[in-house]
């Protein structure tokens, strides 16, 4: 192993928002092996900053299930409630640079601001921030903090499973935002920061987050950061073609048999389910999964 391969990071970032489900099983087991197959190292990291959605007992069941299917963390786990300082830094680096600022808008100023020029958007379509503070406050009270992405153009990357994409973060969604009215921090800022803070390498993650990765490159360059290489899992879906999720209410994944919640998980990423042992199986999958997503160390 060339030495740039064994320095990989990989990392599965779970919410404690419910337990660990099908659909971030697969997220977890691909981290994992990703990770195993270029001789790196593989963290957790428990994304617990909306406080009122998540449970630290949840938090530590995730770690439990994930133990009883034979993944473990390399490193201290991280509970990200217990790193504000580290985000409030960025926020202060950003803001000092000019690429953060303050806002008093609410949801319904935004829409009403959309609605006043008569552009319409779906009931769950994001509704773009219309860059209403970046002149500043006047007069109205600070909200949320902002990051500024005015003239950041379109946003270019490469994603290994889905391949090349792009978006127009100021257009599709606006000045993103860092800190929330309700003074948590936002899942974006903080992503960024403990991505580029344990060396993260290589992320893993369910497709339905892959539209979120253009506002955190830009994040990442704001800050001056490295952008990892990125890889989104295909996304499990219910009988009923519903994603997967603790709001549709997704069973817990049942450990009591770990081969068998590991071989459910590795079909959803076409990988063949023919161990009964977890150890002699996650060997086997790692050497295919090095054959098929790590072809070469820039993978
Ligand atoms: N905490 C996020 C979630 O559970 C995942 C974040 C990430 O992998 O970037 O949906």
């Amino acid at each position: 192993m060339s030495e740039l391969v064994s320095r990989a990071v990989g990392r599965f970032a779970p919410s404690p928002t419910g337990p660990l489900h099908a659909g971030s099983m697969v997220a977890a087991l691909a981290s994992w092996l990703d990770a195993r197959a270029r001789n790196g190292r593989w963290l957790v990291r428990i994304e617990d900053t909306d406080l009122p959605r998540c449970d630290a007992a949840h938090g530590r069941m995730i770690l439990q299930q994930l133990r009883a299917c034979g993944l473990e963390s390399d490193g201290e786990i991280v509970w990200q409630s217990a790193r504000t300082d580290l985000y409030q830094g960025a926020l202060d680096q950003l803001a000092s640079a000019g690429k953060a600022f303050a806002c008093a808008c609410t949801r319904q100023e935004i829409a009403k601001h959309w609605h006043v020029t008569g552009r319409q958007w779906g009931r769950h379509q994001e509704i773009p921030y219309p860059g209403t503070c970046r002149t500043g406050l006047h007069g109205r009270e600070a909200r949320a903090m902002r990051f500024l992405t005015q003239g950041t153009g379109t946003i270019r990357w490469v994603d290994r499973r889905l391949g090349s994409q792009s978006q127009c973060v100021e257009e599709v969604v606006g000045d993103v935002v860092l800190k929330r009215a309700d003074g948590l921090w936002a899942y974006q800022l903080a992503v960024v920061v403990d991505d580029a803070a344990q060396g993260i390498t290589h992320v893993v993650r369910g497709e339905d987050l892959a539209d979120n990765t253009a506002r955190q490159i830009l994040i990442q360059q704001a800050l001056g950061l490295t952008t990892p290489q990125y890889l989104h899992t295909p996304v499990v879906r219910s009988a009923n073609g519903e994603k997967l999720s603790k709001q549709t209410g997704a069973p817990a994944v049942d450990v009591s048999d770990p081969v068998r919640a590991l071989h459910e998980a590795g079909r959803h990423l076409g990988l063949r389910p023919d161990h009964s042992q977890v150890s002699d199986q996650l060997s086997a999958w790692v050497k295919a999964w090095a054959s098929q997503w790590v072809t070469s160390a820039a993978d």
